[in-house]
């Protein structure tokens, strides 16, 4: 059973068990449904205030999609840190020595101002910023 509040053309709200909600499309159809006030068989589903269980779904859905990105950042984080090298501060430094020098075709990572960011990005160096995000953090 399925309760609406229907909604008839007088402005009245009453309520009204149907057994499924096609149940209420078809008996409407054929002017079944009749208004408990003034028997106007105008009648339409009134629409349902939006209620709280929905509203924290959204929110939990939220906090899912959250957390699936947090856990690719850090699966991302692993995947560097075990295919690249920690160069540490002197990122900006080792970064134009493969450069220039074509020392070595390993992928190197560390930290850098925006500044230096930029400055390599300027000399046509390859260099991405991700967020380096904690792995305790869960
Ligand atoms: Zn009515």
């Amino acid at each position: 059973m399925i309760k609406y509040n229907l909604e008839c053309k007088c402005g009245k709200i009453f309520e009204s068990w149907f057994s499924s909600s096609n149940e209420f499309d078809l008996l409407n159809k054929k002017k079944l449904v009749t208004c408990i006030y003034c028997d106007s068989n105008t009648i339409k589903k009134s629409i349902m205030a939006p209620n709280l269980k929905s509203k924290s779904n959204k929110s939990s859905k939220r906090i899912n999609l959250e957390k699936s990105i947090k856990k690719r950042l850090i699966d991302f984080r692993r995947y560097v840190e075990k295919n690249c090298k920690d160069v540490g501060n002197n990122f900006t430094q080792e970064a134009r020595s493969i450069h220039y020098d074509k020392k070595s075709s390993k992928g190197i990572y560390g930290k850098a101002t925006p500044e230096e960011t930029s400055e390599l990005l300027e000399e046509g160096i390859e260099v991405s910023t991700i967020p380096w995000i904690d792995k305790s953090e869960n």
